[in-house]
């Protein structure tokens, strides 16, 4: 354990990293937060907004990977691979084919339902706190299917689900209807997890947590880490793009950016950006209508439409192309035409009124984060790798990590999740 007092040094200004500073200040430890972006303007910033508690399945499903194929072959399938990126790639894929043993996805879903579960309470908790409380709205998480295959397709997640506890209501014709009165008649099937929130800005929740962190002493540094001087337990100093940053203690909660950092460390992890996009149509462009009262995946395309502060969110895809290649937009130009399958009540012709964002998603082969001490530096902590659940997740996260640095028990078993499974150490 770190059982120090001094100042934690975290690099990373998204959810996780606001949250572990939270967390840590509650337990008595000074922090720094750096990054070189304003916070929540990273993967943090864009997302589909959904608090889920129910979305425990691993990403390597058998159920889904007969869908892989096909996905790859359709230029408007959810899934895409850049070819150019695929042998770097590979340690990653080759560990995501491993962990879809049945055993191993079952072992999967309870690692991710134990850090998932009470993240609706806990995200309530740390707005209300920060005076955000606002931000946090109930109404649960809605699938809708517009054909019997996709939903066959799909059984095994939902079967996860359940024997995790998850509370899964199924819904058809005019009883979904009657939730969502604005979606297409095409889908004539939901699932929907009432339990589930969202969160009207993702960006400004992130936003009021970190003006927490500097109400009780915090201090927020707009530095970009470029490098480090290694110390006896952990780097003696971060270079940084506005100096060197003295460091006791350290905590990497950079993202997708996480794997460079550790790699200056000397610890490799199979971390990719699994890249996703959104588009968002502003409240004006529909006239000021609510379209959809609750986040809705439309579930064969894997694209979620959210109402956010900001308008319609319309939110998805899984982008294999690392951190550099540019963004290919023409992705997130679709989903205006799916949108409107979805929600015929969207107007058409609103390219140039709707704003396009593509983020990294932090994403490991196994699907569960890294959460937990380094196995080389005493004083290096790693919370990164949240894939899809890492809004979510940030919260909980922060509390499991903050434990591990303060010596205190930590609120769940956080072995399933230690770094040292691809590390090699314990
Ligand atoms: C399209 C899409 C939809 C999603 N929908 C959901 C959803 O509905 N629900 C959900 O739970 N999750 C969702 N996610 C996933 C979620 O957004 C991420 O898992 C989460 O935001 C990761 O948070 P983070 O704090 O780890 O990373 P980030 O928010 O990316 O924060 C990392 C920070 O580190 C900083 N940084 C990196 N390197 C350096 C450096 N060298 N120096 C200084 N700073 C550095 C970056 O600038 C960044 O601000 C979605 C993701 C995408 C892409």
């Amino acid at each position: 354990m770190d059982r120090g007092t001094g100042t934690v040094t975290i690099v990373g200004a998204g959810i996780v990293g606001v949250s572990a500073a939270l967390a840590l200040l509650n337990a008595g430890r000074p922090v720094r937060l750096i990054d070189r972006v304003p916070p929540g303007e990273g993967c943090s910033f864009g997302n589909a907004a959904v608090i889920t508690e129910g979305s425990v399945e691993p990403l390597a499903l058998p159920g889904v990977m007969s869908q892989v194929p096909a996905w790859l072959l359709d230029p408007e399938g959810p899934l895409v691979v850049r070819w150019g990126h695929l042998p770097r790639a590979l340690p990653f894929f080759w560990r995501f084919l491993k962990a879809a043993g049945p055993a191993r996805v079952r072992a999967v879903a309870a690692a991710q339902a134990a850090l998932l579960r009470g993240s609706v309470a806990a995200h309530r908790g740390l707005a209300e706190a920060a005076g955000v409380g606002e931000m946090i709205r109930p109404g649960g998480f809605l699938y809708v299917y517009h054909g019997q295959r996709g939903l066959a397709a799909d059984r095994g997640i939902w079967a996860l689900r359940r024997a995790q506890g998850v509370r899964v209501e199924a819904l058809e014709g005019p009883r979904l209807a009657e939730l969502e009165p604005g979606l297409g008649s095409v889908f004539g099937q939901g699932l929907w997890m009432p339990d589930d929130a969202w969160v009207i800005s993702p960006a400004g929740l992130v936003r009021g947590l970190a003006a927490e962190v500097r109400r009780r002493g915090g201090r927020i540094e707009c530095a970009e880490v470029l490098g480090l001087e290694p110390g006896p337990e952990a780097p003696r100093r971060l270079f940084t793009s506005i100096g060197d940053i003295p460091v006791e203690t350290l905590l990497i909660a950079a993202g997708a950016h996480s794997g460079r950092l550790a790699a200056l460390l000397g610890e490799r992890f199979p971390l990719e950006s699994e890249r996703g996009y959104h588009l968002q149509v502003p409240p004006q462009a529909v006239s000021g209508r609510t379209l959809v009262s609750r986040p809705v995946m439309w579930a064969e395309r894997r694209m979620v439409a959210t109402p956010v502060a900001g308008g319609l969110r319309l939110a998805g895809t899984a982008e294999f192309a690392g951190l550099s290649a540019p963004p290919d937009f023409a992705r997130a130009a679709r989903f205006l035409e799916w949108g409107r399958t979805l929600l015929p009540g969207l107007p058409g012709g609103l390219d140039g009124e709707a704003s396009r964002w593509m983020g990294h998603r932090p994403t490991l082969p196994d699907t569960l984060p890294v959460i937990g001490r380094s196995s080389r530096w005493r004083r290096v902590f790693y919370a990164f790798g949240h894939g899809h659940t890492g809004l979510t997740a940030g919260p909980l996260t922060g509390r499991l990590i903050a434990a591990q640095i303060a010596g205190h028990r930590p609120p769940i078993d956080p072995a399933p999740y230690a770094p040292g499974r691809f590390t090699g150490q314990s």
